[in-house]
Protein backbone atom coordinates (compact mmCIF):
# COMPACT_ATOMS: atom_id res chain seq x y z
CA UNK A 1 0.00 0.00 0.00
CA UNK A 2 2.95 2.62 0.71
CA UNK A 3 4.89 1.77 -2.19
CA UNK A 4 1.07 2.28 -4.15
CA UNK A 5 0.70 6.12 -2.71
CA UNK A 6 4.46 6.36 -2.88
CA UNK A 7 4.18 5.75 -6.16
CA UNK A 8 1.11 8.21 -6.87
CA UNK A 9 2.55 10.70 -5.32
CA UNK A 10 5.58 11.04 -7.71
CA UNK A 11 3.34 10.54 -10.32
CA UNK A 12 1.12 13.83 -9.46
CA UNK A 13 4.76 15.92 -8.82
CA UNK A 14 6.01 14.79 -12.07
CA UNK A 15 2.06 16.04 -13.86
CA UNK A 16 2.27 19.21 -11.20
CA UNK A 17 5.92 20.10 -12.88
CA UNK A 18 5.08 19.74 -16.66
CA UNK A 19 1.72 21.23 -15.73
CA UNK A 20 3.83 24.44 -14.05
CA UNK A 21 5.59 24.54 -17.64
CA UNK A 22 2.33 24.23 -19.40
CA UNK A 23 1.16 27.39 -17.94
CA UNK A 24 4.75 29.46 -17.87
CA UNK A 25 4.55 27.93 -21.88
CA UNK A 26 0.61 29.67 -22.20
CA UNK A 27 1.51 32.91 -19.99
CA UNK A 28 4.59 33.66 -21.80
CA UNK A 29 4.36 32.66 -25.49
CA UNK A 30 0.19 31.60 -26.28
CA UNK A 31 -0.91 33.44 -29.38
CA UNK A 32 -4.12 33.19 -28.24
CA UNK A 33 -4.55 36.88 -27.84
CA UNK A 34 -2.67 37.45 -31.32
CA UNK A 35 -4.62 35.21 -32.69
CA UNK A 36 -7.73 36.58 -31.56
CA UNK A 37 -7.39 40.48 -32.49
CA UNK A 38 -7.00 38.73 -35.76
CA UNK A 39 -10.03 37.18 -36.26
CA UNK A 40 -11.95 39.68 -34.22
CA UNK A 41 -10.83 42.75 -35.69
CA UNK A 42 -9.76 41.49 -39.43
CA UNK A 43 -12.89 39.32 -40.02
CA UNK A 44 -15.30 40.50 -37.34
CA UNK A 45 -18.90 38.99 -36.73
CA UNK A 46 -18.86 35.18 -38.37
CA UNK A 47 -23.04 34.71 -39.17
CA UNK A 48 -22.96 31.11 -40.85
CA UNK A 49 -23.72 31.41 -44.55
CA UNK A 50 -21.87 35.26 -44.64
CA UNK A 51 -18.12 35.59 -46.15
CA UNK A 52 -17.11 36.48 -43.13
CA UNK A 53 -17.81 32.95 -41.64
CA UNK A 54 -16.44 31.94 -45.16
CA UNK A 55 -13.32 33.94 -44.74
CA UNK A 56 -12.75 32.33 -40.83
CA UNK A 57 -12.51 28.86 -42.17
CA UNK A 58 -9.44 30.49 -44.20
CA UNK A 59 -8.20 32.05 -41.81
CA UNK A 60 -8.25 28.84 -39.17
CA UNK A 61 -6.75 26.41 -41.25
CA UNK A 62 -4.17 28.58 -41.73
CA UNK A 63 -4.01 29.08 -37.75
CA UNK A 64 -3.94 25.89 -37.61
CA UNK A 65 -0.77 25.24 -39.57
CA UNK A 66 0.91 27.87 -38.12
CA UNK A 67 0.07 25.82 -34.32
CA UNK A 68 1.95 23.04 -35.68
CA UNK A 69 -0.78 20.31 -37.14
CA UNK A 70 0.14 17.65 -38.84
CA UNK A 71 -3.10 17.92 -41.04
CA UNK A 72 -5.98 20.03 -41.66
CA UNK A 73 -8.76 18.69 -43.05
CA UNK A 74 -11.68 21.00 -43.76
CA UNK A 75 -15.34 18.84 -43.74
CA UNK A 76 -18.26 19.69 -45.36
CA UNK A 77 -21.75 20.91 -43.56
CA UNK A 78 -24.63 22.70 -44.73
CA UNK A 79 -25.85 25.52 -42.50
CA UNK A 80 -28.78 27.96 -42.58
CA UNK A 81 -28.30 31.19 -44.36
CA UNK A 82 -30.05 33.80 -42.31
CA UNK A 83 -29.43 37.55 -43.13
CA UNK A 84 -30.50 39.93 -40.89
CA UNK A 85 -30.90 42.98 -43.20
CA UNK A 86 -30.23 47.16 -42.28
CA UNK A 87 -33.19 48.07 -40.57
CA UNK A 88 -34.61 47.22 -37.40
CA UNK A 89 -36.54 49.50 -35.85
CA UNK A 90 -39.21 49.78 -32.99
CA UNK A 91 -41.24 52.98 -31.67
CA UNK A 92 -43.54 52.79 -28.66
CA UNK A 93 -46.41 55.46 -28.84
CA UNK A 94 -48.85 56.79 -26.58
CA UNK A 95 -51.13 59.31 -26.92
CA UNK A 96 -52.10 59.02 -23.33
CA UNK A 97 -48.27 59.40 -22.11
CA UNK A 98 -47.17 61.73 -24.64
CA UNK A 99 -44.87 59.40 -26.00
CA UNK A 100 -43.31 58.73 -29.43
CA UNK A 101 -40.11 57.28 -28.60
CA UNK A 102 -37.46 55.25 -30.22
CA UNK A 103 -36.40 51.47 -28.53
CA UNK A 104 -33.41 49.67 -28.52
CA UNK A 105 -34.50 46.22 -30.53
CA UNK A 106 -32.70 43.60 -32.17
CA UNK A 107 -34.02 40.57 -34.49
CA UNK A 108 -33.82 37.18 -33.09
CA UNK A 109 -31.95 34.82 -35.15
CA UNK A 110 -34.07 32.73 -37.66
CA UNK A 111 -37.19 35.38 -37.21
CA UNK A 112 -39.18 36.17 -40.26
CA UNK A 113 -39.35 40.12 -41.07
CA UNK A 114 -42.44 42.20 -40.28
CA UNK A 115 -44.49 43.80 -43.57
CA UNK A 116 -41.88 45.97 -45.64
CA UNK A 117 -43.56 48.93 -44.04
CA UNK A 118 -43.68 47.57 -40.49
CA UNK A 119 -46.47 46.77 -38.36
CA UNK A 120 -47.94 48.44 -35.23
CA UNK A 121 -50.26 47.20 -32.80
CA UNK A 122 -51.39 47.08 -28.57
CA UNK A 123 -49.08 45.20 -26.65
CA UNK A 124 -49.60 42.21 -24.11
CA UNK A 125 -47.62 41.94 -21.39
CA UNK A 126 -47.22 38.02 -19.57
CA UNK A 127 -44.77 36.80 -17.30
CA UNK A 128 -45.23 32.86 -18.53
CA UNK A 129 -46.57 30.60 -20.97
CA UNK A 130 -49.19 29.32 -19.10
CA UNK A 131 -50.76 33.02 -18.58
CA UNK A 132 -50.32 33.45 -22.47
CA UNK A 133 -52.65 30.45 -22.64
CA UNK A 134 -55.17 31.53 -20.08
CA UNK A 135 -55.42 34.97 -21.93
CA UNK A 136 -56.29 33.26 -25.22
CA UNK A 137 -56.88 34.15 -28.54
CA UNK A 138 -59.68 36.21 -27.31
CA UNK A 139 -57.15 38.48 -25.58
CA UNK A 140 -53.99 37.63 -27.73
CA UNK A 141 -55.03 38.04 -31.01
CA UNK A 142 -53.70 41.23 -33.44
CA UNK A 143 -51.53 42.61 -30.47
CA UNK A 144 -47.97 41.99 -29.74
CA UNK A 145 -46.65 39.35 -26.94
CA UNK A 146 -44.01 40.85 -24.53
CA UNK A 147 -42.68 38.09 -22.29
CA UNK A 148 -41.52 40.53 -19.39
CA UNK A 149 -39.63 37.91 -17.87
CA UNK A 150 -36.46 39.35 -16.23
CA UNK A 151 -33.28 37.29 -15.71
CA UNK A 152 -33.33 35.79 -11.89
CA UNK A 153 -30.97 38.62 -9.82
CA UNK A 154 -30.70 36.34 -6.45
CA UNK A 155 -28.99 33.39 -8.83
CA UNK A 156 -25.68 33.05 -8.40
CA UNK A 157 -24.64 31.41 -11.66
CA UNK A 158 -26.09 33.78 -14.47
CA UNK A 159 -26.07 31.52 -16.55
CA UNK A 160 -28.68 29.59 -14.89
CA UNK A 161 -30.91 32.96 -14.87
CA UNK A 162 -30.37 32.12 -18.70
CA UNK A 163 -31.35 28.67 -18.56
CA UNK A 164 -34.49 29.64 -16.99
CA UNK A 165 -35.48 32.39 -19.26
CA UNK A 166 -34.26 31.57 -22.77
CA UNK A 167 -37.33 29.69 -23.71
CA UNK A 168 -38.89 32.30 -24.38
CA UNK A 169 -36.24 33.82 -26.81
CA UNK A 170 -36.71 30.51 -28.96
CA UNK A 171 -40.44 29.32 -28.22
CA UNK A 172 -42.07 32.45 -28.07
CA UNK A 173 -42.83 33.34 -31.39
CA UNK A 174 -44.86 30.27 -32.04
CA UNK A 175 -46.76 30.19 -29.01
CA UNK A 176 -47.56 34.18 -29.33
CA UNK A 177 -48.48 32.98 -32.90
CA UNK A 178 -50.80 30.19 -31.51
CA UNK A 179 -53.37 32.43 -30.09
CA UNK A 180 -53.05 35.23 -33.33
CA UNK A 181 -50.18 37.26 -32.00
CA UNK A 182 -48.71 39.63 -34.81
CA UNK A 183 -45.32 39.56 -33.37
CA UNK A 184 -43.00 38.85 -30.09
CA UNK A 185 -40.32 40.45 -28.12
CA UNK A 186 -38.73 39.60 -25.20
CA UNK A 187 -36.26 40.97 -22.76
CA UNK A 188 -32.63 41.07 -23.37
CA UNK A 189 -31.29 38.00 -21.56
CA UNK A 190 -28.53 39.30 -19.31
CA UNK A 191 -28.58 41.11 -16.15
CA UNK A 192 -26.77 44.17 -17.27
CA UNK A 193 -29.13 47.47 -16.82
CA UNK A 194 -27.85 49.11 -20.19
CA UNK A 195 -29.29 49.46 -23.86
CA UNK A 196 -27.45 46.94 -26.07
CA UNK A 197 -30.04 44.81 -26.79
CA UNK A 198 -29.43 40.69 -27.19
CA UNK A 199 -30.15 38.55 -29.66
CA UNK A 200 -29.70 34.81 -30.09
CA UNK A 201 -31.50 32.16 -31.79
CA UNK A 202 -34.83 31.24 -32.31
CA UNK A 203 -36.83 28.20 -33.60
CA UNK A 204 -40.53 28.09 -35.29
CA UNK A 205 -42.75 25.07 -34.37
CA UNK A 206 -44.92 24.07 -36.53
CA UNK A 207 -46.40 21.51 -33.43
CA UNK A 208 -47.21 24.61 -31.94
CA UNK A 209 -48.60 26.88 -34.49
CA UNK A 210 -47.85 26.75 -38.78
CA UNK A 211 -47.70 31.18 -38.49
CA UNK A 212 -44.44 32.53 -38.49
CA UNK A 213 -44.25 36.11 -36.77
CA UNK A 214 -41.25 38.34 -37.00
CA UNK A 215 -39.76 38.38 -33.11
CA UNK A 216 -37.20 40.62 -31.33
CA UNK A 217 -35.20 41.52 -28.29
CA UNK A 218 -35.62 44.47 -26.35
CA UNK A 219 -32.64 46.41 -24.61
CA UNK A 220 -32.75 45.58 -20.83
CA UNK A 221 -33.46 49.76 -20.28
CA UNK A 222 -35.81 49.59 -23.17
CA UNK A 223 -38.12 46.79 -22.25
CA UNK A 224 -38.19 48.51 -18.39
CA UNK A 225 -39.95 51.18 -20.34
CA UNK A 226 -42.55 49.55 -22.20
CA UNK A 227 -43.03 47.67 -18.81
CA UNK A 228 -43.54 51.03 -16.95
CA UNK A 229 -45.20 52.46 -19.93
CA UNK A 230 -47.77 49.34 -19.94
CA UNK A 231 -48.53 49.79 -16.50
CA UNK A 232 -49.96 53.87 -17.31
CA UNK A 233 -51.34 53.00 -20.52
CA UNK A 234 -51.87 49.38 -21.71
CA UNK A 235 -53.56 50.81 -25.14
CA UNK A 236 -50.21 52.39 -26.02
CA UNK A 237 -48.81 51.07 -29.72
CA UNK A 238 -45.46 49.82 -30.62
CA UNK A 239 -44.17 50.05 -34.38
CA UNK A 240 -42.20 47.67 -35.57
CA UNK A 241 -40.16 47.04 -38.37
CA UNK A 242 -37.28 44.93 -39.65
CA UNK A 243 -35.92 43.28 -42.79
CA UNK A 244 -34.15 40.07 -41.75
CA UNK A 245 -34.56 36.77 -44.56
CA UNK A 246 -33.88 32.96 -44.93
CA UNK A 247 -31.97 32.55 -47.08
CA UNK A 248 -31.54 29.07 -48.76
CA UNK A 249 -29.28 26.59 -46.90
CA UNK A 250 -25.58 27.09 -47.80
CA UNK A 251 -22.11 24.91 -48.10
CA UNK A 252 -19.73 25.27 -45.08
CA UNK A 253 -17.21 23.48 -42.94
CA UNK A 254 -16.03 22.87 -39.66
CA UNK A 255 -12.16 22.87 -39.28
CA UNK A 256 -9.71 20.36 -38.01
CA UNK A 257 -6.62 20.31 -37.08
CA UNK A 258 -4.07 17.28 -35.87
CA UNK A 259 -1.22 16.11 -34.48
CA UNK A 260 -1.15 12.27 -34.71
CA UNK A 261 -0.47 10.21 -32.23
CA UNK A 262 2.54 8.38 -31.69
CA UNK A 263 1.59 5.18 -29.85
CA UNK A 264 -2.58 5.28 -30.54
CA UNK A 265 -3.19 7.25 -33.62
CA UNK A 266 -6.50 6.05 -34.18
CA UNK A 267 -7.65 7.23 -30.98
CA UNK A 268 -8.96 10.76 -30.68
CA UNK A 269 -8.88 13.62 -27.82
CA UNK A 270 -10.58 16.57 -29.39
CA UNK A 271 -11.25 20.06 -27.96
CA UNK A 272 -12.96 22.86 -29.38
CA UNK A 273 -15.01 25.97 -29.93
CA UNK A 274 -17.36 27.29 -32.21
CA UNK A 275 -15.97 29.34 -34.90
CA UNK A 276 -19.03 31.30 -36.48
CA UNK A 277 -20.81 34.35 -34.23
CA UNK A 278 -23.42 36.52 -34.40
CA UNK A 279 -23.55 39.29 -37.08
CA UNK A 280 -23.54 42.05 -34.40
CA UNK A 281 -20.43 42.00 -32.66
CA UNK A 282 -17.16 40.68 -33.41
CA UNK A 283 -17.62 36.88 -31.53
CA UNK A 284 -14.82 37.68 -28.97
CA UNK A 285 -16.03 36.27 -25.75
CA UNK A 286 -18.39 34.07 -27.72
CA UNK A 287 -16.76 32.39 -29.08
CA UNK A 288 -13.36 33.33 -30.92
CA UNK A 289 -11.92 33.05 -27.28
CA UNK A 290 -12.37 29.40 -27.19
CA UNK A 291 -11.31 28.92 -31.11
CA UNK A 292 -8.16 30.47 -30.59
CA UNK A 293 -7.21 28.92 -27.26
CA UNK A 294 -8.51 25.02 -28.53
CA UNK A 295 -5.67 25.94 -31.36
CA UNK A 296 -3.08 26.94 -28.75
CA UNK A 297 -3.54 23.15 -27.92
CA UNK A 298 -1.62 22.15 -30.86
CA UNK A 299 0.95 24.95 -29.92
CA UNK A 300 1.81 24.22 -26.51
CA UNK A 301 2.42 20.39 -27.93
CA UNK A 302 4.71 21.23 -30.77
CA UNK A 303 6.47 24.18 -29.25
CA UNK A 304 7.35 22.16 -25.72
CA UNK A 305 7.96 18.85 -28.05
CA UNK A 306 5.69 16.90 -26.13
CA UNK A 307 4.65 13.97 -28.39
CA UNK A 308 0.95 12.86 -27.71
CA UNK A 309 0.38 9.19 -27.31
CA UNK A 310 -3.44 9.60 -28.86
CA UNK A 311 -3.92 11.51 -31.66
CA UNK A 312 -5.23 15.59 -30.52
CA UNK A 313 -7.75 17.24 -32.67
CA UNK A 314 -8.75 21.19 -32.63
CA UNK A 315 -12.13 21.15 -34.07
CA UNK A 316 -13.16 24.57 -35.12
CA UNK A 317 -17.06 24.58 -35.24
CA UNK A 318 -19.42 26.10 -37.57
CA UNK A 319 -22.64 27.18 -37.14
CA UNK A 320 -23.51 26.38 -33.21
CA UNK A 321 -25.43 29.97 -32.65
CA UNK A 322 -28.06 28.82 -34.90
CA UNK A 323 -28.38 25.76 -36.06
CA UNK A 324 -25.41 23.04 -34.90
CA UNK A 325 -24.80 22.12 -38.97
CA UNK A 326 -20.99 21.82 -38.07
CA UNK A 327 -21.61 19.50 -34.68
CA UNK A 328 -24.10 17.24 -36.80
CA UNK A 329 -21.29 16.83 -39.47
CA UNK A 330 -18.50 15.63 -36.80
CA UNK A 331 -20.53 13.36 -35.10
CA UNK A 332 -21.89 11.48 -38.76
CA UNK A 333 -18.35 11.29 -39.57
CA UNK A 334 -17.47 9.86 -36.27
CA UNK A 335 -20.47 7.40 -36.40
CA UNK A 336 -19.45 6.29 -39.84
CA UNK A 337 -16.34 5.60 -39.86
CA UNK A 338 -16.47 4.43 -35.92
CA UNK A 339 -13.67 6.88 -35.01
CA UNK A 340 -12.92 6.33 -31.41
CA UNK A 341 -12.46 9.11 -29.52
CA UNK A 342 -11.29 9.28 -25.43
CA UNK A 343 -12.56 12.76 -24.59
CA UNK A 344 -14.37 15.82 -25.87
CA UNK A 345 -13.88 19.13 -24.47
CA UNK A 346 -15.79 22.55 -25.31
CA UNK A 347 -14.86 26.25 -24.71
CA UNK A 348 -18.02 27.74 -24.89
CA UNK A 349 -18.48 30.12 -22.01
CA UNK A 350 -15.91 33.27 -22.92
CA UNK A 351 -12.46 33.99 -22.21
CA UNK A 352 -12.93 34.76 -18.59
CA UNK A 353 -10.89 33.30 -15.33
CA UNK A 354 -10.90 29.34 -15.19
CA UNK A 355 -13.12 28.28 -12.35
CA UNK A 356 -13.98 24.52 -13.21
CA UNK A 357 -14.15 21.97 -15.39
CA UNK A 358 -17.32 19.85 -15.85
CA UNK A 359 -17.12 16.21 -17.05
CA UNK A 360 -19.09 13.36 -17.69
CA UNK A 361 -19.23 9.99 -15.80
CA UNK A 362 -18.78 8.28 -18.83
CA UNK A 363 -15.96 5.81 -18.87
CA UNK A 364 -14.76 6.69 -15.62
CA UNK A 365 -13.36 10.35 -17.43
CA UNK A 366 -15.19 12.50 -14.01
CA UNK A 367 -13.02 10.42 -11.70
CA UNK A 368 -10.00 10.77 -13.59
CA UNK A 369 -10.13 14.23 -13.91
CA UNK A 370 -11.57 14.90 -10.45
CA UNK A 371 -7.95 12.95 -9.03
CA UNK A 372 -5.93 15.86 -11.06
CA UNK A 373 -7.68 18.62 -8.89
CA UNK A 374 -5.04 19.30 -6.41
CA UNK A 375 -2.59 20.09 -9.15
CA UNK A 376 -5.18 22.49 -11.43
CA UNK A 377 -5.50 24.43 -7.28
CA UNK A 378 -2.59 26.56 -7.09
CA UNK A 379 -4.14 27.96 -10.49
CA UNK A 380 -7.33 28.72 -9.45
CA UNK A 381 -9.55 25.88 -10.61
CA UNK A 382 -11.59 25.41 -8.16
CA UNK A 383 -13.95 22.67 -8.94
CA UNK A 384 -14.47 19.29 -10.63
CA UNK A 385 -18.49 19.47 -11.48
CA UNK A 386 -20.25 16.29 -12.64
CA UNK A 387 -21.23 16.54 -16.13
CA UNK A 388 -20.77 18.62 -19.05
CA UNK A 389 -20.00 19.71 -22.11
CA UNK A 390 -21.26 22.17 -24.58
CA UNK A 391 -23.64 22.01 -27.65
CA UNK A 392 -21.54 21.24 -30.40
CA UNK A 393 -19.72 17.99 -29.00
CA UNK A 394 -22.93 16.83 -27.26
CA UNK A 395 -23.72 14.82 -30.24
CA UNK A 396 -20.96 13.30 -29.38
CA UNK A 397 -22.36 11.72 -26.19
CA UNK A 398 -24.49 9.08 -28.38
CA UNK A 399 -21.55 7.34 -29.36
CA UNK A 400 -20.23 6.52 -25.56
CA UNK A 401 -18.07 9.82 -25.93
CA UNK A 402 -17.24 12.06 -22.32
CA UNK A 403 -17.68 15.37 -22.68
CA UNK A 404 -15.96 17.81 -20.75
CA UNK A 405 -17.00 22.05 -20.43
CA UNK A 406 -14.24 24.39 -19.58
CA UNK A 407 -16.02 26.31 -17.21
CA UNK A 408 -14.74 30.36 -16.84
CA UNK A 409 -15.88 32.90 -14.30
CA UNK A 410 -19.34 33.03 -15.32
CA UNK A 411 -20.68 37.12 -14.09
CA UNK A 412 -19.79 38.96 -17.05
CA UNK A 413 -20.65 36.92 -20.01
CA UNK A 414 -24.15 37.64 -20.11
CA UNK A 415 -23.74 41.23 -19.97
CA UNK A 416 -21.56 41.23 -23.68
CA UNK A 417 -23.39 37.80 -24.88
CA UNK A 418 -24.87 38.05 -28.41
CA UNK A 419 -24.66 41.77 -28.52
CA UNK A 420 -22.70 44.48 -30.32
CA UNK A 421 -20.71 44.61 -27.30
CA UNK A 422 -18.70 41.50 -27.89
CA UNK A 423 -15.99 42.86 -29.13
CA UNK A 424 -11.65 42.57 -28.77
CA UNK A 425 -11.43 44.82 -26.53
CA UNK A 426 -13.69 43.26 -23.50
CA UNK A 427 -11.18 40.37 -23.49
CA UNK A 428 -8.43 40.49 -20.98
CA UNK A 429 -5.21 38.73 -22.16
CA UNK A 430 -4.48 36.78 -19.58
CA UNK A 431 -7.59 35.59 -18.29
CA UNK A 432 -7.96 34.32 -21.89
CA UNK A 433 -4.28 32.55 -21.51
CA UNK A 434 -4.82 31.13 -18.28
CA UNK A 435 -7.88 29.22 -19.97
CA UNK A 436 -5.99 28.36 -22.55
CA UNK A 437 -3.46 27.11 -19.89
CA UNK A 438 -6.16 25.13 -18.04
CA UNK A 439 -7.26 23.35 -21.68
CA UNK A 440 -4.03 22.78 -22.62
CA UNK A 441 -3.05 20.83 -19.52
CA UNK A 442 -6.20 18.86 -19.29
CA UNK A 443 -5.89 17.37 -22.26
CA UNK A 444 -1.87 17.00 -21.95
CA UNK A 445 -2.61 15.04 -18.48
CA UNK A 446 -5.83 12.81 -20.15
CA UNK A 447 -3.15 11.94 -22.83
CA UNK A 448 -0.56 11.11 -20.39
CA UNK A 449 -2.54 8.73 -18.32
CA UNK A 450 -5.44 7.19 -20.45
CA UNK A 451 -4.81 3.89 -20.50
ZN1 LIG B 1 -21.12 30.28 -28.22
Amino acid sequence: MFVLVCAFLNAQTDDSTQVRKIYDFYLTQSKSYSNLEVLTKKIGGRLSGSKQAQDAVYWAKKALYDAGADTVYLQPCMVPHWVRGSIEKCVLTSSKLKLNKNLAITTLGSSVSTPMAGLKANVISVASFEELEQLGVEKVKGKIVFYNVKFDDTRIIPSSAYGETVKFRVHGASYAAKYGAVASVVRSMTHARNNFPHTGNMKYDPMVSKEKIPTFALSYLAANELSEALTKDNELMLFLQNESKNLPDAPSFNVIGEIKGSEKPNEYIISGGHLDSWDNGEGAHDDGAGVVQTIDVLSMFKKLGIKPKHSIRTVCFMNEENGLGGANAYFKEADEKKLKHIAALETDAGGFSPRAFGVDTTAGMYKMVLAWLPIFKPYLIEQIKVGGGGADIGPLEKLGVPCIGFEPDNQRYFDIHHTSDDTFDKINKRELELGAAAIGSLIYLIDKHHK
